[in-house]
């Protein structure tokens, strides 16, 4: 039978800030059954979506995206924080609670036409993951899918990507 995965979700209350519930997967990546469970959920869900390429955006796209990319014997492109990628990138914008922020991607990231799918550990506004859609499609690339291990329901931000096929693992 399938492991319990919420089992391995830590909820933090108040943190980073009063009135947030912080849901850390930290607990889920240190269990190796669990890891691998998630990971095995993914690969099935993007296996029938002839997948050339998995982008996340930093920190933890990274490691939902990665072992799934090892996988499946594709490779990875990590979406960064300013300052962060060497060589020439394309940007994205989007909205915060309060101000704005960016992601980058390398411009040779994604060849065009190529399926990606894109990952992260957790939809809550769908900022992040919006943003993340616009770097591989400002590249030509064709998302074929997002997927997150934890969804904040009450966020709604599926309806940002409401276009794209999306599974996620839990919800909250
Ligand atoms: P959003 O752009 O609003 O969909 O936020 C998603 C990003 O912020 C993900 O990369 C998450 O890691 C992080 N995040 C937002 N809310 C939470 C939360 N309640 N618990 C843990 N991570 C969160």
């Amino acid at each position: 039978m399938a492991l319990d995965l919420t089992k391995y979700v830590a909820s933090v209350p108040d943190y980073p800030e009063p009135g947030i519930i912080f849901r850390d997967i930290s607990p889920l990546m240190a269990d190796g059954e669990a890891y691998r469970e998630a990971t095995d959920q993914i690969v099935k869900f993007a296996r029938d979506k002839k997948v050339d390429m998995i982008v996340g955006p930093e920190a933890r796209g990274f490691i939902v995206g990665c072992p799934v990319a090892y996988e499946l014997g594709i490779g990875f492109a990590p979406a960064r924080k300013k300052g962060k990628l060497p060589r020439p990138t394309v940007k994205a914008t989007y909205d915060l609670e309060y101000g704005q922020s960016a992601l980058y991607l390398h411009k040779d990231a994604i060849k065009p036409g190529q399926n990606v799918l894109v990952t992260d550990d957790l939809l809550a506004t769908g900022g992040t993951i919006s943003a993340t859609i616009q770097l591989v499609e400002e590249l030509g690339g064709n998302v074929v899918g997002t997927a997150f291990l934890v969804e904040l329901k009450d966020l709604h931000g599926r309806d940002k990507i409401k276009d794209y096929d999306i599974l996620s693992l839990m919800e909250f």
